[in-house]
């Protein structure tokens, strides 16, 4: 079987992470820049950052208007932290008129587990998986509410954020508030490659 065609938004944050990760998972990766390469992959990563410079560049890139027609048309999407941001619908806690591509029919609230922690670790089970998913949240978001059609694929376990949903998946779309790309756990791409190989 070919190897599916992955893109990662090239726009900021973990780019070669996530490539690398992904090229180790059995895709063939592609920087994602400009319409023309968006045009060329089967499915695409979006990474953590600044979910408000994201928008900004992509409306730069004229990325934008495409990376959502491509998501409406079906296209499989992996948002992680920022990106996560960047594909749900609606969204608490954005600045002013803030945009999303859009897709998943979540609530997200950004940076959610408030100002005075901007980071942390936890170990998570994730539905599919064996064992417990070591996760990096950075200033992250967490999903608030989910529509009919998400699954709920990880929440915190315990602490003051305990339920906390951290991970969901709604058909192609598939997106986490922490950051798989830095921990050397390749199971969330894995599953990814696995998903967008389905869709060929
Ligand atoms: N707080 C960032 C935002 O709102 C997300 C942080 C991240 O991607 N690590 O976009």
């Amino acid at each position: 079987m070919s190897a599916p065609a992955i893109g990662v938004l090239a726009l900021q944050g973990d780019v070669r992470e996530h490539l690398a990760m992904l090229g180790d998972a059995g895709a063939q990766t592609l920087a994602v820049r400009r319409p023309a390469e968006l045009a060329r992959v089967d499915g695409l990563v979006m990474p953590g950052g600044e979910s408000t410079t994201i928008a900004k560049l992509a409306r730069t890139f004229d990325l934008f208007d495409p990376l959502a027609e491509r998501l409406r048309e079906g296209m499989p999407a992996f948002g992680t932290c920022a990106g996560m941001i960047m594909l749900a619908d609606r969204i608490e806690g954005g600045i002013a008129g803030q945009e999303t591509f859009g897709g998943l029919d979540v609530v997200v609230r950004r940076n959610a587990f408030g100002r005075q922690v901007d980071s942390f670790e936890a170990d998570l089970d994730v539905t599919g998986f064996a064992a417990p998913f070591h996760a990096l949240f950075i200033r992250a978001p967490w999903v608030e509410k989910v529509g009919r059609d998400v699954s709920v694929v990880a929440t915190v376990a315990s602490g003051d954020a305990a339920g906390r949903i951290v991970a969901v998946r709604q058909g192609n779309l598939l997106a986490t508030s922490f950051h798989p790309e830095i921990t050397g756990d390749h199971r969330f791409h894995e599953l990814f490659v696995e998903l967008v190989r389905d869709t060929q």
